[in-house]
């Protein structure tokens, strides 16, 4: 059973939900959490564990072999990314916008395109108990959060294909990043706050998952604040509301100092308990 968390925007609670969700569950089952946010991972905060094994991850890019190139041009048309460009007698092509789909290289006549593998990454892994926990990071100053994201999804199948339950921390939002990270997925929990931009980010978050065609319920945090507006949205679009978890500023405080928050506050413990109850019912 693989689950998404998932939301349309950064700052609803998402990584928060995700890793007291994981350590709950781990306390029962064998559980892997991948944090996909991959730009900015910030799950391995709060798993406290000692050891960590690091695996880069690559990707191919084509490298421009001038002896070769007859400067026909072709190549730049063949890239439906923009990635390869002709100045003057030069072919350029500009890896931050190359998607290592393998066109240009393949189809190029003089073979002057040549696939070579140039670091995207790392994937980091901890061990806590029952839990497996993966933080995948992109290199600084890259954009291609997609290849990252599904390079560990297939470390995911490979190495801890096994595990009872497996969370994935999307990315935010709901652009090709989170769509790369849930569409292998079997739920969707979609989180969201009860505010109008909460809404208006949900609304967005539910027309995706939709899309893909996956089953969802939502999970309400801090709720208390903003008005009822979401409520009644859940209610007309027939949307399940998962669970609730209540706004209190000692959450707040017990997050920013990376606390563990289910086994301090029993209205989070309780939210748990009724997510995971809806997955096991799913398996
Ligand atoms: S398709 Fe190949 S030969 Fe033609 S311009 Fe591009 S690299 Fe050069
Ligand atoms: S590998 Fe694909 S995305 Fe990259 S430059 Fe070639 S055609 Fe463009």
């Amino acid at each position: 059973m693989r689950i998404a968390i998932a939301s349309g925007k950064g700052g609803t609670g998402k990584t928060f939900l995700a890793v007291n969700l994981a350590l709950k569950a781990a306390e029962t089952q064998t559980t892997l959490l991948m944090d996909l946010d991959v730009e900015e991972p910030n799950g391995g905060i709060f798993i406290q564990a000692d050891a960590a094994d690091v695996h880069k991850v690559t990707r191919a890019i084509p490298i421009w072999d001038p002896g070769a190139c007859n400067l026909c041009g072709k190549c730049i048309s063949w890239c439906k990314f923009n990635a390869i460009i002709k100045l003057g007698e030069m072919i350029l092509v500009m890896p931050p916008l190359c998607h290592s789909c393998y066109a240009c290289s393949e189809l190029c006549p003089m073979q002057a395109l040549p696939m070579e593998q140039q670091s995207l990454g790392e994937i980091r892994h901890l061990k806590l108990g029952k839990l497996d926990f993966t933080e995948s990071k992109l290199d600084i100053g890259l954009e291609q959060s997609s290849p990252l994201i599904e390079r560990t999804l297939e470390f995911a199948d490979e190495h801890f294909g096994d595990k009872e339950l497996q969370l994935l921390d999307s990315p935010p939002g709901t652009a090709c990043a989170m769509v790369s990270a849930v569409k292998t997925v079997d739920y969707v929990i979609l989180i969201s706050e009860p505010t109008p931009f909460g809404l208006f980010d949900l609304n967005l978050a539910v027309e995706t998952v939709r899309q893909l065609g996956l089953p969802f319920s939502v999970v309400i945090n801090r709720d208390g604040i903003g008005n009822n507006d979401i409520y009644k949205y859940l209610e007309k679009e027939k949307i399940q509301l998962l669970a609730k978890i209540p706004h209190q500023r000692e959450i707040a405080e017990m997050y920013s100092r990376g606390e563990i928050i289910y086994q301090q506050v029993p209205a989070v413990d309780e939210a748990l308990n009724q997510i995971l109850s809806k997955i096991r019912s799913l398996s």
